[in-house]
């Protein structure tokens, strides 16, 4: 699909359901909910896929999970409980390159994924 969608939310040009923003990371609601609550959590500097980070980069993706759990403790759901998953490239289903991290909390998840 994109590489410049989740850029462009970023820089406010399309709109987006924004509830958690730091330094470094927005939070905005999936706009195909696939749970009661799905929150996408990006970092602010473009990483086209996870096969891109590098050392430098590396560090973002803890930011993103700091975020989740964060937002899971704010949303009272971090008890319960919540799942997270970054998707890379075709086959994992990734269609905007641009990485991100899903959270998907309130409801019962099932293991394997589709
Ligand atoms: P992935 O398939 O892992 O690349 O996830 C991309 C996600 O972005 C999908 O779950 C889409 O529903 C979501 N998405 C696409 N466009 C938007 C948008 N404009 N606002 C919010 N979420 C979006």
């Amino acid at each position: 699909m994109s590489d410049t969608l989740f850029l462009d939310i970023i820089d406010r040009k399309i709109p987006a359901d924004i509830v958690y923003e730091t330094d470094q990371v927005l939070g905005f609601k999936d706009i195909n909910a696939q749970a009661p609550h799905h929150v996408l959590f990006i970092p602010k500097q473009h990483v086209r896929t996870i096969n891109d980070l590098t050392p430098a980069t590396a560090g973002l993706v803890g930011e993103l999970f700091l975020a989740a759990a964060d937002y899971a403790k704010q949303q009272g759901v971090a008890e319960d409980g919540y799942r997270v998953v970054m998707n890379c490239n075709a086959l994992a289903g990734q269609t905007v390159f641009h990485i991100h991290l899903h959270f998907l909390a309130g409801r019962a998840m099932t293991w394997p994924p589709g």
